[in-house]
């Protein structure tokens, strides 16, 4: 099990370097499960990742070139291209780890082979916390702090949270005109965090590019 488990999980870092290479000139986010232990997929942890692409796919429709998903023993994995720098990307996809009603059940990694990879601390941003004690998420996850009974609890009442608030969310939309699709423009999904794109400093990161 634990050799199989590795085994995809090199298939994934060597596929990873297939699609850079395949577009050297654009960024790859990689979306996955920030869930514990072997069995990474279940009904809900699938329906978080889904859930997670789908908005990724309907907010960043202009700037995904190319993307897939299928299934591993990490969990069901997506990947998209996308035409954006590396830093803002990895910003904005930190916003949704951080922001999103569901962003701490996931990972999402960024990489470009044009740039070189920046921390969180580099970006100045804090290191993600635990969603359960709030402490350093690295510490917590290292030393198994919390079972995974009480993990599968935690995502399973964010999921059924996340839910409820889109039916709403759709009960609101059902009372207008137009088509649904239409009113979905991303700051209107229920789990997504407010747009701030205005708010990065982009000469900054335009600077890093450069550098890097
Ligand atoms: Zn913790």
């Amino acid at each position: 099990m634990i050799e199989k488990f590795l085994l995809d999980r090199e298939n994934r870092v060597l596929h990873q370097k297939e699609l850079l290479n395949q577009f050297p000139d654009k960024t790859l986010v990689t979306l996955k499960i920030n869930y514990p232990g072997a069995y990474k997929s279940n009904a809900i942890n699938n329906a978080i990742i889904k859930v997670i692409a789908d908005d990724i796919l309907l907010y960043y429709k202009q700037e995904t070139v190319y993307n897939e998903a299928y299934s591993s023993l990490e969990g069901a994995i997506c990947h998209f291209i996308m035409e954006m720098p590396y830093v803002q990307t990895k910003r904005e996809m930190i916003e949704i780890e951080e922001g999103h009603t569901l962003g701490r059940c996931v990972d999402i990694d960024v990489y470009s082979s044009a740039a070189q990879s920046i921390s969180r601390t580099e970006l100045g941003i804090k290191p993600r916390k635990c969603f359960i004690c709030q402490n350093d998420a690295h510490n917590c996850s290292r030393s198994q702090a919390h079972s995974i009974e009480q993990i599968a609890q935690y995502f399973d009442e964010v999921y059924n949270k996340h839910i409820s608030q889109t039916n709403k969310c759709l009960a609101s939309i059902a009372g207008r005109s137009a088509s649904w699709v239409c009113c979905l423009e991303a700051q209107e999904l229920p789990g997504w965090p407010r747009r701030t794109r205005s708010s990065v400093p982009a000469e900054k990161d335009a600077e890093r590019e450069k550098h890097s």
